[in-house]
């Protein structure tokens, strides 16, 4: 290869990488990973920390990874675990071979079974250590960026009920985010003090109808609603009832089922979808 060609393929990359980390700056991008039925949500800040939440059901996390972060970003600020079900953690278990997570959140629950014995053989491999975090916790990711644990219960049997649920505030906009939390646990956090209010809400369960409860929902007051449910699964979700409930708070719906990949983007004073 000629000298010319060389140094213009590196002019070549630099533009593209200068152009890729202008585009997007100073927004908060918030990557609904459509990884079938399952969790994964990647939120990438205005400083350029990663924090993913939740890893979907299988390796299809990694590839949905691709598409939205750059290539030379290997690294996962914080990767929050909501819950120890299959179709928020299976994605991970890759997840450490190819990334660098600096920091993991999660629940004090530890369940008793198999996935759980072979994710912690994974932290191990890597010397790895959890947080556990309690309801109340908070990271000041930036001067304006906040990250709160709203829920973190540990002690109940059903692994939903213990969801790990976050709110993630940037300026003016707040996001929540409710891993699989059932409704009888949402009356819990109606009562705890926490300002539930947020203008965008990761609906609870993929749209369970035992989730999103028209109390909770009255609470949270949100202007757009997430569904993460894959096609034609098996659970039916999101369920009709929950559809309902979200109009009659007028929240706009938009499902991973039906629109593939969802990306918001905000200034902190307001959002739009791209
Ligand atoms: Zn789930």
């Amino acid at each position: 290869m000629s000298k010319i060609i060389k140094i213009s393929l590196v002019i070549f990359l630099i533009i593209i990488i200068l152009l890729f980390s202008l585009y997007n700056k100073n927004y908060l991008q918030l990557h609904f990973l459509d990884v079938g039925q399952g969790d994964a949500i990647l939120i990438r800040t205005p400083q350029g920390q990663n924090i993913l939440i939740d890893g979907g059901a299988d390796n299809l996390l990694l590839h949905r990874l691709g598409e939205s972060m750059p290539w030379w970003d290997g690294t996962i600020d914080y990767l929050v675990i909501s819950h120890y079900h299959a179709d928020h953690m299976m994605g991970l278990m890759e997840l450490l071979n190819k990334y660098k997570v600096k920091n993991i959140l999660v629940t004090a629950h530890q369940p008793d079974d198999f996935l759980f014995s072979v994710w912690q053989k994974s932290l191990e491999k890597y010397s790895l250590q959890a947080t556990i975090v309690f309801a109340g916790d908070s990271w000041q990711l930036a001067e304006d960026l906040s990250m709160q644990v709203i829920s973190a219960d540990s002690q109940h049997e059903d692994y939903n009920d213990n969801s790990l649920v976050l709110k993630l505030k940037y300026k003016n906009i707040s996001v929540l985010l409710t891993g699989d939390l059932p409704s009888v646990e949402e009356v819990g956090l109606l009562h705890n003090g926490f300002d539930l209010s947020s203008e965008i809400l990761k609906v609870a369960h993929h749209g369970s109808k035992y989730s999103s409860s028209l109390e909770f929902l009255q609470a949270v007051r949100p202007k757009l609603c997430i569904i993460q449910s894959g096609i034609n699964n098996k659970f039916n979700h999101p369920h009709p009832e929950t559809l309902e409930r979200l109009s009659q708070v007028d929240c706009q719906v938009l499902r991973n089922d039906l629109e593939g990949i969802i990306t918001i983007l905000s200034d902190g004073q307001t959002w739009w979808s791209v």
